[in-house]
């Protein structure tokens, strides 16, 4: 018999599971993906032989490396970074770098394999890539963090440029840090190229770009409930988080007409009664990213708010949830939670938020239920734009990138309807997500023939 991909989903994670020990997460994001993909190949014996989805979950290199850098007090201190470059079938690798005690190998090998099928979502040529390093951003000062960035950027300038590996930002990682980590590609290198996005404006940036996650979350929600006829006025939405994506998540939903809830950050998660207006969400961006304070501080500026500390947002009754945070910050029991208090919506504003007993709640509860490499995709296709505005030198005004972004959003939710619908008429958007994201990209590599 030919060896082919021609195994069941168990013997295949089981295969999965032996090459990546200890690493979690990826095998994770790989479950998620492959019990929807075994089901569409089934028919499929083009991408069997090929062995595709073995070589999608096999990234095309993990680049690993030492950053060196010097403290304030002059200690000399050692970290871990890595770039993940996933899969270019379909452009060059495109993803963020996150800077997170959190981060390893596992977590950065998960987020560039659901970038692969996120990116090809967006119908943009972008391949898919992660970085990052396990440097705590959190009490070090401005000097600490740029001599860090640019620490960082001379190693791995020799693994990117604008037509092979574009990063981004993501946890920890925001202007201020692409700004310095530019500066040194830019130093080193004597190039000015679109080779990070997330940029400056006045340096080759583009409008929208800080906003187009949570924004695009929230265009996705309202796709999911435009099927119903409805829309987001008067809904109410507890989300989790307090930086970029959440805190645009919610002045979208306050946009739309809809009441949020709460935010949280790694101390807890703080309830205002009276919804999070736009003054407040004012308040929490400044208090968060320049004050770089703690949610808990909400309730000392807004006395009707309550602070929970170490507790997560999803035991309080909502119409609809963001979680907008980290992964696996929402579990099988918070899932069963949220629908039982009469939740009818969830859009992940982060990556994998929801572990596998949560998808598995939402799905079988056939709520409307958006994995995050559908409904968060709305930054990274921004970032496409603004690939695009660097390699034309030219900047495109706010109002034409809004209508792409919705644009792409609804494109996005049109795909996931085409390969996610099923009888009765229920949406699995997860199902929809992946099959499309990978079609996409496994049609390109059988193009290229076995490489
Ligand atoms: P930020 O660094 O701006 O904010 C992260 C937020 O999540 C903070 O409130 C942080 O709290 C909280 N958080 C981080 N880690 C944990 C943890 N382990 N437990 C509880 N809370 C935690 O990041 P972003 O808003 O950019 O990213 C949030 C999520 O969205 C991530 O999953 C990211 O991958 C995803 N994403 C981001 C995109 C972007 O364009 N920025 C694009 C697509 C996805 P604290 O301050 O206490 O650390």
């Amino acid at each position: 018999m030919a060896v082919t991909d021609h195994v069941n989903l168990n013997q295949f994670m089981e295969g999965v599971k032996k090459r990546n020990a200890y690493q979690p997460e990826f095998v994770q994001a790989v479950q998620e993906v492959a019990e929807d993909i075994f089901e569409f190949m089934e028919d499929k014996e083009e991408y069997h032989s090929a062995q595709i989805l073995r070589r999608i979950a096999e990234p095309d290199r993990v680049v690993s490396f030492r950053v060196c850098w010097e403290d304030d007090a002059g200690n000399i201190r050692v970290q871990r970074g890595w770039r993940v470059q996933n899969n270019n079938a379909i452009g060059p690798y495109k993803g963020g770098i996150r800077f997170h005690p959190s981060v390893t190998e596992s977590v950065l090998k998960f987020l560039a394999f659901e970038q692969t099928f996120k990116n090809a979502l967006t119908g943009l040529p972008m391949g898919g890539g992660k970085g990052g390093s396990n440097f705590n951003p959190k009490g070090k000062s401005v000097r600490e963090i740029m001599r860090f960035c640019q620490s960082f950027m001379t190693e791995l300038y020799r693994h990117i440029g604008a037509d092979i590996d574009v990063p981004a930002g993501d946890i920890g990682v925001g202007g201020r840090e692409i700004g310095y980590m530019f500066g040194q590609y830019k130093r080193i290198t004597n190039q000015f190229t679109g080779v990070l996005t997330g940029k400056g404006l006045e340096w080759g940036g583009s409008l929208i770009r800080t906003e187009a996650t949570g924004y695009g979350a929230v265009y996705f929600l309202e796709n999911m409930f435009a099927t119903k006829d409805e829309n987001l006025e008067g809904k109410t939405a507890v989300i989790s988080g307090s930086g970029n994506v959440a805190t645009h998540a919610a002045e979208k939903i306050v946009q739309l007409g809809g009441k949020v809830l709460t935010l949280s950050d790694s101390g807890g998660f703080i309830h205002d009664p009276d919804g999070i207006d736009q003054e407040k969400i004012d308040w929490v961006k400044t208090h968060k990213t320049h004050r770089r304070g703690r949610i808990e501080e909400y309730v000392e500026e807004y006395p009707n708010a309550t602070f929970h500390a170490g507790k997560t947002p999803w035991g309080v009754a909502c119409d609809m949830a963001l979680p907008c945070a980290t992964q696996n910050e929402l579990l099988g029991d918070d899932a069963k939670t949220l629908i039982k208090n009469g939740c009818r919506a969830v859009s992940e504003g982060a990556n994998m938020p929801t572990d596998l007993d949560g998808v598995h709640a939402f799905k079988d509860a056939r709520i409307l239920y958006a994995p995050g490499k559908a409904s968060n995709a709305g930054g990274v296709a921004v970032s496409g734009l603004e690939m695009s505005q660097n390699s034309e030198r030219r900047s495109w005004k706010e109002d034409e990138l809004q209508q792409m972004l919705k644009d792409i959003m609804a494109g996005i939710h049109k795909r996931c309807e085409e390969y996610g619908t099923q009888e009765g008429g229920y949406i699995d958007y997860v199902k929809g997500a992946n099959i499309a994201g990978f079609k996409k990209v496994a049609d390109a590599m059988l193009a290229f023939g076995v490489v």
